[in-house]
């Protein structure tokens, strides 16, 4: 049972996380607005308020006076106060970068793996920490902790990486590994769970609450928010879209199984259905230029991809009826009918009562984009109930 103390330290923590999420959301408001939002009592809204301006984390603003009177203090979060490392750990490099609490990118590095040995990586982890201190000047105690975003299968609540097809990695404990090393916290995700986090922290997604994000590039990933939670299924490794079945039977993908959307709609897929019948085409923007110029093979296979994503997500807004879909990714290498074919057939397929709100957004990320859900990872920990930090 827990004591009357840890109660009392669990509701405070509560509080605190309440009160930064309305900031966050809202921008700046009164003590006496967050006391109408929450229903909290002044008394708890003024404790946790002194300690969140003591720390620094929150800071008191007033706008200029109006003609009725005297305006009252507003509240708003000081970004600036504390920052986050995001590392996107790739096949041959690491993308780090240092945000403020805001998601706001104060620095960057890139760093070539010289291994991949799990040893090797934390090594390289705590040498760009260090240098993006340097480059901000910020000092070390104003770090929350070191997220890091990776493709592969992801445990997020032991911090273990369970595959890495790219690293060569199987049940490495690599959050715990950091936070030995560096003693910061740290926190892995797949890439695009981080992702995910971004969009709804300070993204597209903000104040979205159902929400799928989708990204294509060399594979096809997706992360589920649903009802405020980062969806995460039985085994912790939900949101397999790549993997949805678009032709029984058909073409071998890398995961051994048959068929799968990734095997038909990824770039590299793309290319290689390509190459099957134009050999001479060495790179994907070669069959970019193909479809450009209007070389119809290029033409009829980007617009089949873009209908098999766009067909495979109208079955997944059918199922979980979200409010806005993001499309992410390197998919800025693919042209803009890849993403109107996936569009019109996700709408073409959706059963007509969901069609009606859905909402659908493309974001192009580069590796720095990716760095920075990372560091969105550690930044969530901070403003959400669901990860139970006290
Ligand atoms: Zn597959």
């Amino acid at each position: 049972m827990r004591s009357q103390k840890a109660n009392a330290n669990t509701v405070r923590s509560v509080n605190r996380t309440l009160l930064l999420n309305l900031l966050r959301r809202e921008g700046s408001l009164s003590r006496v607005q967050l006391k109408d939002l929450t229903g909290l009592s002044g008394a708890a809204i003024t404790g946790v308020v002194a300690e969140l301006i003591g720390e620094g984390v929150v800071m008191e603003t007033t706008p200029l006076p109006s003609s009725g009177g005297r305006p009252p203090v507003l509240l708003t979060i000081n970004y600036k106060s504390r920052a986050a490392i995001g590392v996107k750990l790739m096949e041959r490099e690491l993308t780090a970068v240092l945000t403020d609490a805001g998601a706001n990118i104060e620095a960057s590095v890139v760093l070539p793996l010289s291994a991949y040995d799990p040893q090797t990586v934390v090594d390289h982890i705590a040498q760009v920490v260090e240098v993006l201190l340097q480059k901000t000047g910020r000092p070390r105690s104003e770090l929350l902790g070191v997220g890091i975003g990776m493709a592969g299968l992801i445990d997020h609540e032991t911090g273990t990486c369970i595959n890495s097809p790219y690293l060569k990695w199987n049940h490495v404990p690599i959050a715990r590994m950091v936070e030995e090393q560096l003693s910061l916290q740290a926190i892995i995700d797949n890439d695009v769970n981080a992702f995910a986090a971004a969009e709804r922290l300070f993204g597209e997604a903000i104040n979205c609450n159902h929400f799928f994000v989708v990204t294509v590039g060399r594979g096809i990933g997706s992360g589920l928010v649903l009802s405020g939670q980062t969806y995460r299924g039985f085994s912790g490794t939900a949101g397999e879209f790549g993997h949805v079945t678009t032709e029984p039977g058909g073409r071998i993908c890398e995961c051994g199984k048959r068929g799968c959307l990734e095997a038909y709609a990824s770039d590299v897929s793309l290319l290689a259905r390509y190459r099957e019948l134009k050999p001479e085409v060495q790179s994907l923007e070669g069959m970019v230029e193909a479809f450009h110029e209007g070389e119809p093979i290029a033409m009829a296979l980007i617009e089949d991809a873009g209908k098999r994503i766009g067909v495979a997500l109208a079955n997944v807004v059918n199922l979980l009826n979200p409010q806005l879909i993001v499309i992410g990714g390197e998919g800025i290498r693919l042209p803009g009918r890849y993403f109107e074919q996936m569009e019109q057939h996700l709408r073409l397929n959706v059963y007509p009562g969901l069609n009606v709100d859905l909402d659908i957004r493309t974001e192009h990320w580069g590796d720095e984009g990716w760095a920075r859900g990372a560091a969105s990872l550690v930044l969530q920990s901070t403003f959400d109930f669901s990860l139970g930090h006290s």
